[in-house]
Order: structure tokens, then sequence, then C-alpha cells
């Protein structure tokens, strides 16, 4: 009999030994004499999950006497197979720390040091706190007068940190008090993948999952540096590598990742889409795209109206006065009846795919190579290797992270990609599609769940005044489809916003009153109420009080010398963390006389993530259940116990003494208590009473089995629509499953079918249907998804379980696009339809060799007295800053910087250099050096490296540096944050911050001194 290593751990360790080990049929008895001794004897053993990357490892809680004994990774997880990085490995150290937050800490404005209250005292005083500001500044109509009825004095920022039950009372809740400032850290994260993927293929998520990677022929990771940031990612990479695949690194500096690729290219940062966009020139002039799938399932065949143009740099329909684009001009010829026209043949200089030949013909490899400063040997070696996959048995994957999202054409570098894996038919396939290596623990199911000012739960925009009613609303936002074979699944809209409004207020919502709809918030169209906006505003003192929950910004935030001048502004300020940090204690760095910070804070201890139950998901969109493994360390809570309960002291005073608009909070169907198996089922949903569909009766109260019979009429409820089917009256929450079964298929391709459950419908690989052919043959019978056997579809769950295009009832495989094809030219975007190269804001470059417009021109430039931008070719800051992540450290490091293994490691602020560039400034390795820009100035120490080499850009060298992002002043006090120096400007369509890229110079300082 064979046992596995966790059943073997369990057995030993978990003081079973009653259960008899000689039943296994095997001769345990010297093991389970060394076992007596083991240090997890007797302990409880629970999983948990990892609270850092996306990787999501599972890990195996070892708990004893109330206490975190032990945790290792879970051999069962098949992302990770038990393995862990340094900061999972550090688990039980950060559970168990001393610097932990333990009680509940108030700070009265101008006091000098933190006191301790309880529990009921803060909560009263934070209930009161949100109702007077809530009662004083709600606005119910805007100036044109329209009713919106908002909250804009209040923000809530953060948390990526919570799990999807979490986020989902959270969302209920800012929603209700009416607040329209809200934003977390997808924001500043991955925000540019939602709109980037989801306007080539339908939907925002990344297309497969980690193991998937192990089926590429060829892996291009440009804008990440995996090995080290999301290390259980290149497991599968090497296994692929291992196969005979071509691992490419394309990134500015030299990494660990590099290392392990076959081959790494250095290259400018900032300068993706050129290079991008020499290799769609190179494939189309080589005629190396897959032509069945791109004519079939793209819209390549789509003719472009006449009014679209692109002149030196600007496409049609630009509104000098707005500083917008008109996309109407970018709208797609139609018949009489409402079709798209196409011509198959290719041929109309009209058609997608000749539009797209003529943008990027001037892409040639003289130019690319002069702007990115990747030589052209090294670019046709990058090109030759990755587009070899443009043929039906072979696969490409692209793998990136925030080195493509942080910068001011964020969406545009994801789209790039997107073009050429439509052309090399690199979608749906085993191998294939772009794995968009999400950055914080939980942040794929809180982008789900919108913590977002932009989006309801399930991908729903946000109501703007000019939609006064819910008929208003979702005609604008259900879009029609003339073409019979396109299923355009967004026609379901209704469905879902309806499910979503009977949760939110329950019996109170009705078809009469529009299920509720007036009890949202409205924004003003257009308007930007992100990050960005929400400093600057504050610093304007517009903003009076927010919350803030597991998440660091005056480390975090671009320009922190502003905003951290700008959280001093605040009357009051409630936090929910596990550690102090720079955002907790901003009222007293270093500096700064407290006496004259009149900001109230409220500082309430977290749980830690071993020490609550839920789900997260990981960044293939596998939903997870975590368990509570030991009780809260102190008197810390889980955020989802502090969100109920200040929803509920809000409640009980709106319902004792009245106030301003209550309707929202009095007639929420909100939780009593946070209970997270009960929110996971009020997140599938439930029939609101007796229905009968297909013949079968669905009594009130049961869950919903799947979102395809949510229904817009009010009888049924759902949180989060694409959730819906992972909790059911049959199978119970599938989140849980651990079942690593598969059919040979499936094992093939590492499919593991069984383990948790994953969005949408547990489809583990999005557009599946694109992997095979019109008669629904795999592309690639090696690496089948999925294929059409007997009038059915097997393998993977069907993008769509209608019949293959070639077939009666057949349909076109992008079911989320509105016409069924994938997009290249997507008539969507802020920015245009197609990726361009425009410089960052600030760039060393007086000139951009591809056009005369030198910038995104519809980028966001934040304005105020503390936001200059350096001129183009400013000789003073003359070097290019990009920004990173360690692996010792995560995100603004507020955690890992109490780990004492991961801050040996990594131990203080450092500045990457050239041999070159040290020689230049007289800088020697180890010394200390000042790094500054117009905004500010940081101190670090200096490492000289052959791991950063200067460019040859437009024939001149220039230099680039890389600093650590995770550093602040509380600990260690070796260095501040790098966002000292970093710009406010961001992508048009995300407000994503350019922290890739701004201009700095570099001195050796003359004192060793905190700054
Ligand atoms: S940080 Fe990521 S790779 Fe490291 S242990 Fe945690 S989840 Fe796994």
């Amino acid at each position: 009999m064979s046992v596995s290593r966790r059943g073997f751990i369990k057995l030993l360790g978990a003081g079973t030994a009653a259960m008899g080990l000689s039943r296994l049929g095997i001769d345990l008895s010297p093991t389970q004499a060394y076992a007596a001794g083991l240090k997890i004897e007797g302990a409880k053993e629970s999983i948990s999950i990892c609270p850092f990357c996306s990787c999501c490892c599972n890990v195996l809680v070892h708990a004893k006497d109330g206490k975190i004994i032990s945790v290792e990774g879970d051999p069962d997880y098949p992302v990770s197979g038990g393995g862990l990085c340094a900061k999972g490995a550090s688990l039980k150290s950060l559970h168990n720390s001393p610097e932990r937050l333990t009680k509940p800490l108030y700070r009265a404005p101008g006091a000098t040091k933190w006191v301790e209250k309880d529990w009921d005292w803060m909560m009263e005083r934070i209930a009161g706190r949100i109702k007077d500001q809530r009662d004083k500044d709600f606005k119910a109509k805007n100036a044109s007068g329209a009713v919106v009825n908002r909250l804009e004095s209040v923000f809530h920022l953060g948390s990526s940190q919570v799990s999807n039950e979490e986020a989902a009372v959270l969302h209920q809740m800012i929603r209700a008090f009416g607040i329209v400032h809200f934003d977390h850290q997808a924001r500043i994260c991955h925000s540019p993948s939602v709109p980037a993927l989801a306007e080539c293929f339908g939907r925002g998520a990344m297309t497969n999952h980690y193991s998937d990677l192990a089926n590429s022929d060829a892996v291009l990771i440009m804008g990440s540096n995996c090995a080290e940031h999301h290390p259980m990612t290149f497991r599968w990479i090497n296994m692929a590598k291992e196969k005979g695949a071509v691992v490419v690194h394309v990134d500015p500096k030299f990494s660990r990742t590099s290392a392990r690729s076959t081959f790494h290219v250095p290259i400018r940062s900032g300068t993706d889409i050129a290079m991008l966009g020499g290799m769609i020139k190179y494939i189309l002039e080589k005629k190396l795209f897959f032509e069945e799938f791109v004519v079939n399932y793209t819209n390549a065949s789509f003719l472009v109206g006449e009014k679209y143009s692109f002149k030196d740099g600007m496409f049609a329909g630009f509104d000098a006065a707005k500083g917008k684009y008109d996309k109407s001009a970018w709208a797609f010829e139609k018949d009489d009846k409402g079709m798209v026209k196409r011509d198959k043949t290719l041929k109309h200089p009209r058609c997608v795919i000749n539009v797209m030949r003529e943008h990027y013909s001037r892409y040639d490899l003289d130019k690319v190579s002069s702007v990115t400063g990747v030589s052209k040997a090294d670019l046709l070696k990058v090109y030759e290797a990755y587009c070899a996959t443009g043929k039906p048995d072979k696969a490409g994957a692209f793998v990136y992270a925030l080195g493509w999202t942080q910068h001011s054409v964020g969406v545009q570098n994801i789209r790039a990609s997107g073009l050429i894996q439509q052309l090399l038919g690199n979608v749906g396939n085993a191998g294939g599609g772009i794995a968009a290596l999400r950055g914080e623990p939980n942040v794929q199911g809180t982008t789900d769940h919108a913590l977002l000012y932009g989006y309801l739960p399930g991908y729903h925009n946000t109501p703007t005044a000019n939609y006064q009613t819910l008929g208003d609303y979702l005609r604008a936002y259900t879009p029609k489809s003339a073409d019979p074979m396109s299923v355009n699944w967004w026609q379901n809209r209704p469905k879902y916003f309806t499910s979503l409004l009977k949760s939110w207020y329950g019996d109170n919502a009705t078809k009469e009153n529009d299920f509720g709809y007036s009890w949202v918030p409205k924004m003003d169209p257009g308007e930007d109420y992100s990050h960005l906006y929400i400093f600057d505003r504050m610093y304007k003192d517009q903003i009076k009080g927010g919350l803030c929950f597991g998440h660091n910004p005056c480390q975090s935030i671009p320009n922190s010398n502003k905003v951290r001048k700008a959280w001093d502004k605040l009357d009051w300020l409630v936090i929910g963390e596990v550690f102090h940090n720079e955002t907790t204690d901003n009222w007293r760095r270093p500096g700064v006389d407290p006496k004259k910070v009149k900001t109230e804070v409220f500082l309430l201890p977290s749980a830690y993530r071993a020490e609550k139950a839920g789900t997260v998901s990981n960044s293939g969109r596998w939903q997870m259940w975590h368990y509570k493994c030991a009780e809260p360390l102190g008197k810390s809570r889980s955020m989802g116990e502090m969100f109920v309960e200040v929803m509920n002291r809000v409640r009980d005073l709106y319902l004792k003494e009245g106030g301003t608009f209550p309707e929202p909070i009095t007639k929420a169907d909100y939780p009593k208590t946070f209970d997270a198996e009960a929110v996971a089922r009020r997140v599938n949903g439930f029939f609101t009473r007796d229905v009968e569909i297909g013949g079968k009766l669905y009594k009130k109260g049961q869950l919903v089995p799947g979102f395809a019979n949510l229904k817009d009429d009010g009888s049924t409820s759902s949180t989060c629509w694409v959730y819906c089917g992972g909790y059911t009256e049959e199978a119970g929450n599938l989140s849980k499953r651990r079942d690593l079964t598969q059919t040979p298929m499936q094992a093939k391709i590492h499919l593991f079918p069984k383990f948790a459950w994953v969005w949408p419908m547990d489809r583990r690989i999005l557009y599946n249907r694109a992997s095979v052919d019109l008669n629904g043959k795999p592309y690639n019978p090696e690496k089948a998804v999925i294929e059409w056997k007997d009038g059915k579809w097997v393998g993977d769950v069907p993008d769509g379980g209608q019949p293959p295009m070639a077939m009666k009832g057949g349909v076109y495989p992008f079911i989320m696009q509105t016409e069924g094809h994938s997009q290249f030219f997507g008539p969507g975007r802020e920015d245009g339809p197609f990726p361009e190269h425009y410089e960052p804001a600030e760039t060393p470059l007086k000139v951009n060799p591809f056009s005369g417009q030198m910038h995104n021109p519809v980028m966001k430039v934040i304005k105020s007295d503390m936001d200059q931008l350096a001129k183009n070719g400013d000789p003073r800051f003359p070097i290019v800053l990009t920004t990173y992540s360690l692996t010792e450290h995560w995100c603004s490091g507020s955690e890992t910087r109490n780990g004492p293994a991961l801050l040996e490691a990594e131990p203080q602020q450092y500045v990457e250099m050239s041999h070159e560039l040290a020689k230049e400034k007289g800088v020697k390795n180890g010394e200390v050096v000042i790094v500054e820009s117009l905004r500010g100035k940081t101190q670090a120490v200096a490492m000289v490296t052959v791991r950063v080499k200067p460019f040859t850009i437009m024939g001149k060298t220039m230099h680039l540096v890389g600093m650590p992002f995770c550093f602040g002043w509380t600990k260690p006090k070796c260095g501040d944050t790098t966002n000292r120096v970093t710009v406010s400007v961001g992508d048009p369509n995300t407000s994503i911050p350019e922290y890739k890229a701004c201009l700095v110079n570099v001195y050796k300082a003359t004192k060793v001194t905190e700054l």
C-alpha cells in the first residue's frame, strides 16, 4: 500500500499512532519511534495558504497549545509540490513575531504616542466618526443635478490581503456608505491586465495556469523576474526547458531568471512595445502566423471603418480640448443588418490585419534597436526563437508581471503580447496564453470582488450619473451582436447585475424599486477616483477621513513625500494591520513633529492568514480554501470580523438616530457576524423563491448550481457571478477539494481538474475552444485540452458548451467578446486600437524616432506644487531608474521586514549600477549614495554589478539603475522608500503609476544619515 508524504506525516506526527500503522501493510516501527520525538507530535495539522505572491503555495500548519509550531509546504498542492520560497519558509516566525500588533491602539490628534484601548471603545468611536462625516458630506446630487448618492470626503484603500469572503463584505459596506474613493493594490500592481487581456480575449485574467507552463515550447518572460518574485512559476518553466523549450528573458537587468533561461536580453525600461512591435512586423513579413487560426478566430478579417487613421503617433479622433480620444472613430464597418463586414481573403486594405501591417511597418530593426538598446542580433534571436511557435503543434507562452504593468503604456504593453499570441495561434492551447503573474496574495480574488472604484463585483462597471435607472445602466452595458454565431456572453449582464443587487439588498430589492439601484453610489462620468487622485485630493484638503486595511500607501505610492504630507491632513483614519509600518506610524516619521499632526488614528490588530478561514484565488483563478489553524494572536481579529462590526455599528446608529440617506445601510442584507463559510455561500448565490428550470424545481434558499441559472427577475442572488457554481448543494464547497486524480489526457498537460475550484465553471484553460479546429479536433493532439468526440466535448470544461464552429449550432470560440472573435484591433481602450511606442513620462531622449508624439498623449498626469516632471533629456537627471521586488521581501515589505531571517538576507536599501556608471560617478561598491529626482531624494548602498549594463540608445551611452521597492523608514533603520523619487503619472486606462521608469541622478553621499 502506498501513502502520500503528507498522509505519512499526518499519521506519524498528529498523534494518530493508535490508528495502527500496521494496517498500512508496512513496518514503520523504527520511524514511529523517531516520530515520537518529532516537534509536531500531538499538534493539530491544518492547511493554510502563504499570504504573499499569487502562486498561493498551500502550507501545512501545525499548532499545539494554541501556538503555531511548524509551517511547511504542502506536497499535495500541484503548483508548488511542497516547495516554498524564503518568504513562505518564514511564515512561522512571522505569525509568532513579537512585532505583531496584538491590541487595538489609539492615537489622539497631536499625541506623541499610542495608547491601548479595548475593541468596544474603538468600534463605537469609529462608527461615530464614519456616520458624522457621512451625514455632513453626503452628496445627493452632482453639479449637473443628477442623483449620485455618494460620499467623496471619505476613502477606502486596500486590501488584497483579505480573503474573497472578506472582500465581499467589505465591498458591500463601502458601497452602502456611498464611498467612491475606493481602491486597492490591484491598481498599483496589475490593474492594466484586466482591460488589456479583456480587450484581446474577453476576460481580464491569466489565460492558462501555472502548471500549464510545462507544456510550452517557448516561454518569453518579459516584464517579470519570476524565478525570484513568483518562484513556483519557475518550477514549471524549468520543466518545459528540460523537455527542450527555449526560455527567453527580456529584462533591463540580469537576474536569477536570466541565469536559468536559455538566454537573457537586456532592454531599456519603457521600450517593450517597440520590441514587440518589431516582432509583429517580423511575423507578418515572414508569414509566420497561424493562418487558419487568424482567419477564423480573430478579428483580422474585420473591416475597420473609414474614419480610422493613424498619423505621426496620433490615432484618429483626438480631442485636444478634452485630452481624450473619441473612440467612435475606431469603429468597425457594419452592413445594414448590423453585422461587421469581413474579408476572409484578408485582401481588403482596411482589413484589420492590413491596417496592423501598415501600423507596424515603421518598427524596423534599426529603429527598434536604437530605441530599446537591444542589438539587432539579439532582436532577431528573440524573434526567431519565439515565432517558431506559430505552428499548430507548437505553443509559446508570455510571462509578465509589474515590469509591464507599471508604465504609462501599461495596458498596451500587455496588448502587444496579445497581438503576438493571436498571430501565432497561442491562445486556448496547452502551453500557450499569457501568464499574468498577479502580485499580491489574493489580488486575483479581490479584483474579481472589485475592491476598485470603477467596478462592482463580477466586472460590472460602477454606475455613473448619466445612468439614473437600472434600465439605462443595463442598456448601456449590455452588448448586442447581430451575428447568430456569436455567443456574446455579456448579453447576460442583466442576470448577473440583478443577482448582485438581490445579494446586497435581499427582500428590499424589488422590481418596483429597480432592485435598489438608486442606493448604489454613482460616479461622475469619466472621473478618476484611484490612488493617484485620492492622494492628490487629500493633499488639497478635499478628503477628511478614511479606512486603510492591509495596505502601506505611505511607502508604496509614488512621490511619497507628497503622499505622506497628504496623509497628515486627514482628520481621522482607521487602519487594520498585522504590523506597524510607514502608514500606521506616518504621524511620527523622521523630521515630523507629531504634535502638529492632527489625525486621529485607530489602529486595529489584524489576524494573520493562518489564524482565519476563507478562500483566496491564485493567478490561475484557482479558488482555494484555507483553514483557521490557530486563534488570532493576542486580541487581533480577522478583517472580516472588523468590517462586519463596523457596518453593523453604523447601521445601529442610523436606526437609532436617523441621518442622511440611510437606506443603503439600513436596507442592506448584511451578515450580523462574519462566517467565511456562510459568506462563501452568499457569494455563490441562492434562489430567492421556488423556481423551476428545465423541469427541475429549485427551492427558495437553495444554492444556485451555476451562473447559467442566474436570472434578472429577482429570483436569484449572487454577490459575484463568476464564483457562482463553486458552492453547490450536491458537492458542497468545491474550493476545499484536494483530489489529484486525472484522466490520461489531463495528466499529459498537467491539468488537475479536481483540485480546488476554478472560475468560470471550473474551466482550467480559458478560450480552450480556440485550441481545436473548426470540427473540434485539437490542433495539437499530443497536448489536447479539449476535443469534440461522439457529439460532446471531452477534456477540460469547454469555454462554451456549444458544438464546434463547423457543426450545426456551432459558435465562435471567444464567447465573452461581442463579436465572438479575439481582437487585434481593439476599439475600446483609451489610448488607441493598437499598441504604439511612446516614451515614458520622463525620458532621457529628446525625440521619439517612431513619431512626433513623445509621450502617451492621454496618460494621466497629476499636477500640484509637489509633482514636477523632468523635461525630455533633462541633463540634470540623465539616468533611468527602474524598480523591483526581492525574493525575501514582499511588496512594501511591511510584513517581511519583520522576519529576522528575511531581513538578514536582504537587510537594506540599495541601488544596482553598472561598473561604468560607478566609475563615472566615482562610487565604489558598498558606498552610500544619494538617488535624486525632481520629486526628492533617497539614500541607498551602491551595488556595483555586471547585472546592469549601459545601453547604447540612438547612438549614445545611457545608464539605468535599479532599486528594490520594499524598504521603508520604520525598519530596518537604513534607507527609506524608493518612492521618494518616483512619478505621479499613470496609464490612461487604469491610472497605474509609472514606477518602472523615471529620471534620476546618483551621487556619493557626503555623510551617512537618515533622510
Ligand atoms: S511567496 Fe509565493 S512562491 Fe513564495 S512561498 Fe509564498 S506563495 Fe509560494
